[in-house]
């Protein structure tokens, strides 16, 4: 096996996600399309001796390194107990554990977790179910749910619904029933003399006009805690969270967090809704949640939604299921991945790592193309001034060049490593970047 025959055959027979195919077609391809032989920490191998470090845990997903020892442990052991099982009429132990595991974490404030395999069936379900919860309390005008500007809830018709990003969208626009969107608390609009925090009640005034006049059609208000990632990492203030929790609590309207992309430590803390000592109806986790190992969802929620369920009639309860829900494997690596977080004391040590990451993008402050540079936990992203459209595809390129996998978002160009990323591979990190940008600038 090499990497020009194996990506031929990928050419031929895989249609890769968010791609377009054209753009890694033939020697004028704008871009490579890598062959990964093995991941090993934070580094992907391919077949001829290349390597590069995974600068966006492979989408988000990874937190603690390819082939980390102690998950591939976990999910060795749990293969030889049990795969998977219907979890209709029968449950197992990794998903009961690790539901009490995930509702401790939230304080017990949402102590019922329910599965599925990816995120934006996570978002589905979240809206299903508050519109269903409303419906089984007599309230079924409570119908439309609203959204930020700007915000990335996932793909599928039901989730590109309350997802505002053009390119993800518009071709499907007519087969879409479109949430309403209100303006984002992105602390980049700030005004002269503005602080984020006064972006974010700015944005929540306007939030609250929304609702004091729609509220009576409006099942819930679904958000991205703290930063609007694949909109290009817009950061806001926990103050807009706090805000809008209480104008959620005042005019009956659900809040969902989808924490997603932000959850499971990304942000500092483990959930990005408890830097604004909040909680939501509902909490939607996937992505980093099983370590980058297997597909996982899960939608916590609220014993008053699951009592609005609870009753005598079929019907009335939540009849949405997936073949894979509650996969015992995925569960177990979940398992396996929270136990890093508590016996390697992760947030602790990634408070430093934090700083570490800040310091190898630090040099670009100054830098006269760079806006915006910024930071929230394990997240660092900064803006480039450029007219060039092709940039991402430039840098992209460009840091792969110099042993890096990272995927600007437009001309927004980010870091979102692993936990376990060293300090010698923050400054590789730092150094393709910086790289990285002048050779994407300077074509
Ligand atoms: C990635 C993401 C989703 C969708 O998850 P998939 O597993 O890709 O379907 C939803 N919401 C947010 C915030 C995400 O970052």
């Amino acid at each position: 096996m090499n990497n020009h025959d194996l990506l031929q055959r990928s050419l031929a027979a895989v249609w890769h996600p968010c791609t377009q195919m054209k753009q890694h077609v033939g020697n004028g391809g704008e871009l490579p399309m890598i062959p990964i032989a093995r991941g090993q920490g934070v580094w992907l191998h391919d077949f001829d001796g290349k390597r590069y470090l995974d600068g966006i845990s492979s989408w988000w997903v990874n937190l603690f390194g390819h082939a980390n020892p102690r998950i591939n442990a976990a999910l060795r052991a749990q293969l030889e107990e049990l795969e998977h099982v219907i979890l209709a009429g029968f449950t197992h132990r990794p998903v009961v554990e690790l539901s009490e595991r995930l509702s401790a974490l939230t304080g017990s404030a949402l102590g019922h977790c329910f599965y599925a395999s990816d995120g934006a069936s996570a978002t589905e379900i979240a809206l299903k179910m508050s519109f269903h919860s409303w419906r089984n309390r007599g309230m079924d005008r409570k119908r439309d749910f609203l959204c930020l500007e700007g915000s990335y809830h996932g793909e599928t018709i039901g989730a590109l619904a309350v997802t505002d990003v053009a390119i993800f969208k518009d071709a499907y626009a007519p087969l879409i029933r479109v949430a309403a969107t209100v303006p984002t608390p992105d602390a980049r609009q700030a005004l002269d003399g503005e602080t984020p925090a006064d972006v974010a009640r700015r944005a929540a005034a306007a939030l609250e006009r929304h609702l004091e006049a729609h509220h009576q059609s409006i099942a819930a208000f679904i958000v991205e805690p703290l930063i609007q990632c694949a909109s290009g990492m817009a950061m806001y203030d926990p103050e807009y969270l706090r805000l809008a929790r209480a104008l959620c609590d005042r005019y009956d309207v659900h809040l969902i967090c989808d924490e997603i992309a932000v959850g499971c430590g990304r942000t500092g803390t483990f959930f990005a809704h408890e830097q604004a000592d909040i909680k939501p109806d509902f909490l939607c986790v996937s992505k980093g949640i099983s370590g980058g190992y297997l597909p996982l969802s899960i939608v916590l929620t609220t014993d008053a939604v699951y009592q609005a369920f609870y009753d005598d009639a079929t019907v009335r309860g939540f009849l949405h299921s997936h073949s894979y829900t509650g996969n015992a494997l995925a569960c177990r690596a979940a398992l396996a991945t929270l136990d890093i977080f508590e016996e390697d004391k992760v947030l602790d040590a990634n408070v430093v790592r934090a700083r570490k990451l800040a310091a190898a993008l630090a040099p670009l402050t100054g830098h006269p193309r760079v806006r915006h540079l910024r930071q929230r936990g394990m997240i660092i992203a900064f803006d480039v001034d450029t007219e060039d459209a092709r940039f991402s595809r430039r840098f992209y390129r460009a840091a792969l060049e110099r042993e890096a996998l990272t995927r600007p978002i437009g001309h927004t160009v980010y870091l979102m490593p692993p936990y376990i990323v060293s300090d010698n591979e923050i400054s590789h990190l730092g150094r393709a970047v910086a790289g990285a940008l002048e050779a994407a600038l300077h074509p």
